[in-house]
């Protein structure tokens, strides 16, 4: 990658009048947020965030940024974890916020749609759907904070993908603001649109490389009036696996999610948040937590669940189970779920992968990696949990309890190489959900074929031949 200066300041100037008062913030303080990332373990460096309210307004400033080419950073919700939406440290790029596109265009009923602006939180999008007796069906930890523009330059997954699919099969159409300023109005509402190259999906997990995502069309879906939850104990990942297969063959496409999740990162969650308890009275080595949706009257997926799990339980595929009796208490087995986020910084840091693989590799994964990663570090205390029903886990190694988290953190790259040689020799992605960033590009450029690399930089030269969207992320020119 050339090296890039600092940004001059006559062009912060012009991009300051550009954006007017209320556009743009400058001072270090109010910027703060904007360079760090989520888990504080990345802090860059900008001389300006620009937060424009229209579609005009952040391809008026995108010009300015072609013609004195500034590179710039497109953020929303800053929940990202590959270091994608925080500038690098050499105060070269500018920062575009779209947290101040919020506006909701239209919802379609008939067509079950919804067009929102990039800036909108996922949360907002999801309870705007409910008030219209509909889901949009999106969900992820991080729900109450990321925004629609995020979401669709990640590729989001999340725990309804083995019912929804990604975030790409819930997008119908964008507007783009390309890199140099023009906008594409790719807003159609269509599921069938056979007329050339299906664009959009480019800008579908680009992360912010090819253009600026300002708005969206989604697809709604009806709103389930059925809700299920189950902590289930299991043998081994080996038992988990089956057992998903034996419920969506007794209950069909009602399984909506299905979390595999290790007794260790139970163990930290428990003894970092008092809060939560043990759904069961006895440990366990393996849990999975699924939820069950259905449009049928309330209650009419508690017989279904009910009679799988005993026929599981028959065929020895679980140990124990507990369904929740009540709304709340399948929100608090979620919410488990969820904070095993924090249980892992309690833990002192852990080693985040986020992989994937066939489902029917999942164990032979576990099993390879553990062993691999105990051989090299005896002490490493292997945490696993994830949306197993997709293929996908985060395999997050926690640092031995006598290290300190800068020796641990030394040993990243080691450890990465053990976890995704191990991955890519079983067919399968370093990057499940979270995508490439800085984190990850060295590895994505060593473990992709050449012809894989040559297409992605072609793509890249063709829409940002100046390399100043978020240039050094996903791919390097
Ligand atoms: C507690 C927690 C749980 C999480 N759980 C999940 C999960 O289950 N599944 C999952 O997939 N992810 C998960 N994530 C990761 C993260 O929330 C997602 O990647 C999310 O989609 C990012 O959205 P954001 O609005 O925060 O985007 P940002 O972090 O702001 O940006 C992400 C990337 O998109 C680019 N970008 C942002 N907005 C635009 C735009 N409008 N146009 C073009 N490019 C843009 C940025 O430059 C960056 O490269 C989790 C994160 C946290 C903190």
């Amino acid at each position: 990658m050339s090296f890039r200066p600092p940004v001059p300041t006559a062009v912060i100037e012009r991009l300051k009048v550009a954006a007017g008062p209320g556009g743009y913030l400058d001072a270090l303080e109010d910027m703060a947020p904007y360079v760090k990332s989520w888990r504080g373990n990345w802090v860059g460096a900008t001389p300006l965030v620009l937060r424009p309210k229209t579609t005009e307004e952040v391809a008026a400033l995108v010009k300015i940024c072609a013609e004195t080419s500034t590179a710039i950073v497109p953020q929303s919700g800053n929940t990202g974890l590959t270091y994608g939406s925080q500038p690098g440290k050499g105060m070269n790029e500018v920062v575009l916020s779209l947290s101040r596109m919020k506006a909701v265009r239209d919802i379609d009923l008939k067509n079950d749609t919804i067009t929102v602006e990039a800036g909108v939180v996922l949360q907002e999008i999801q309870r705007l759907a409910a008030d219209k007796n509909r889901l949009f069906p999106l969900s992820l930890g991080a729900e109450g904070t990321c925004q629609i523009g995020g979401n669709i330059s990640t590729n989001a997954g999340g725990i309804q993908v083995l019912r929804y699919g990604n975030t790409r099969n819930l997008v119908l159409g964008l507007e783009v603001v390309l890199p140099d300023g023009r906008i594409w109005n790719g807003l159609r509402g269509l599921r069938k649109d056979n007329t050339g190259y299906d664009l959009k999906q480019l800008f579908i997990s680009g992360e912010g490389t090819l253009g600026i995502i300002t708005a969206a069309v989604l697809k709604l879906f009806p709103k389930p009036n059925e809700t299920q939850t189950a902590w289930i104990a299991v043998e081994s990942p080996e038992a988990g696996v089956e057992l998903l297969a034996h419920m969506r063959a007794t209950i069909g496409e009602s399984v909506t999610s299905f979390e595999l999740i290790g007794r260790s990162i139970v163990d930290l969650l428990l003894e970092s948040m008092p809060v939560h308890s043990d759904p069961l009275r006895s440990v366990y080595p393996w849990y999975v937590l699924t939820e069950l949706t259905g449009q049928g009257e309330p209650g009419s997926l508690a017989e279904p669940l009910s009679a799988a799990l005993e026929s599981a339980a028959e065929k020895g595929l679980i140990q124990d189970a507990v369904i929740a009796s009540s709304n709340e208490q399948g929100k608090r087995l979620w919410k488990m779920r969820e904070d095993f986020a924090f249980a892992q910084q309690h833990a002192g840091g852990t080693i985040a992968h986020d992989i994937s693989v066939p489902l029917s590799r999942i164990t032979e994964f576990i099993h390879r990696a553990d062993n691999a990663l105990l051989a090299a570090y005896p002490t490493v205390r292997p945490t696993c949990f994830g949306h197993v029903g997709d293929g996908n886990l985060h395999y997050n190694p926690a640092k031995p309890v006598d290290w300190t988290y800068e020796r641990y953190v030394g040993e990243r790259e080691r450890i990465n190489q053990i976890v995704h040689d191990i991955v890519v020799d079983l067919g399968g992605s370093i990057s499940a959900e979270h995508g490439i960033g800085l984190l990850r590009l060295d590895e994505n450029l060593r473990y992709k074929s050449q012809v894989e690399v040559d297409m992605l930089t072609a793509v890249k030269r063709v829409f940002d031949p100046a390399n100043i969207m978020n240039p050094g992320k996903l791919i390097r020119l």
